[in-house]
Parts: structure tokens; sequence; C-alpha cells
């Protein structure tokens, strides 16, 4: 974790205070609300939807550094995949931030997501990183009711 500590908090940091696609989607297929009540996140996932494909995906709301940066960089790698990449991606991180804190990471199917390693120390901010994430599977299933990390 000592090691990981500046990347950790140069990206999340960076993403917070400068989030990519944080903006609606007016014709927007899709949106879905998350909402994590532990730390008092709220936002809501847009997407535009070309069939399988996300041709557009933004995010907004107001939450901690961790939810806002997770949200940010999970838009930047999901535009322009399938429903069933993102899929694999939603596994992958979350098998991730819920793996023990020593457990290794695979940084080749992770890229920038391993900033999001240093979470699995703090149990609490687990939910923060992965609300997004689960707002988005949500939506992928066509869901519309709010996701709730409770
Ligand atoms: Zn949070």
């Amino acid at each position: 974790m000592e090691s990981n500590r500046p990347l950790y908090e140069q990206v999340i940091l960076e993403h917070n205070k400068s989030p990519r696609n944080f903006r609606t989607i007016p014709d927007a297929t899709q949106k879905v609300n998350g909402y994590n009540p532990l730390c008092g996140d709220q936002l809501t996932i847009y997407a535009k939807m070309d069939g399988d494909r996300i041709d557009d995906i933004s995010f907004q709301g107001c939450g901690c550094a961790i939810s806002k940066s997770s949200a940010s960089l999970m838009t930047t790698l999901l535009k322009g995949k399938t429903r069933k990449e993102a899929e694999e991606l939603f596994v992958k991180f979350h098998t991730m931030v819920t793996s023990a804190p020593d457990a290794p990471v695979d940084k080749g199917d992770l890229g920038k997501l391993m900033v999001f390693s240093g979470v699995r120390e703090f149990p609490v901010r687990i939910k923060c990183a992965t609300l997004a994430w689960h707002t988005m599977l949500s939506l992928l299933d066509k869901k519309t009711e709010p996701v709730s990390t409770e």
C-alpha cells in the first residue's frame, strides 16, 4: 500500500477535481440513481445504448473523492464497450476491491483501476468505489429503480 499511495492519491484526486463525462445525456436511453447511505454518495448514471453497445455514458451527482473518481474512470473505460465487456470489467473490478488487502492484483486486466486497490484496506470505502459500478450494472439490466449499497 505504501508504495502505491502516491499514484493512488494522484489519479483519484485528479478525477475528483476534473471528473470525466460529468454531464447529463439529454437523449439517454437509460438512467439510474445510485446511493451509498454509509458515506452519503449520490450519483446518477446516464447511458445511450446502441443495441448492446454503450454509445455514450456519463454521470452526475455528489459524493466523496473515491466515489466520484471511480464513476469518472468507469465512464472513460466503458464508452464504446459492449454490455458483455462492461459486465466482465465489473467482475474484475469487484473481485479486486473485495479481495484481501495483500492479494496480488492483475495489472494487465485493470489498468488505471489499479489505483482503487488501496480501498481494500478501508472496508467502509469499498462501497464508495463500487457504487457507480453497481449502478451501471443495474442500468445495463434495464432496471430503473434506485440502487442502494445497503
Ligand atoms: Zn464515499
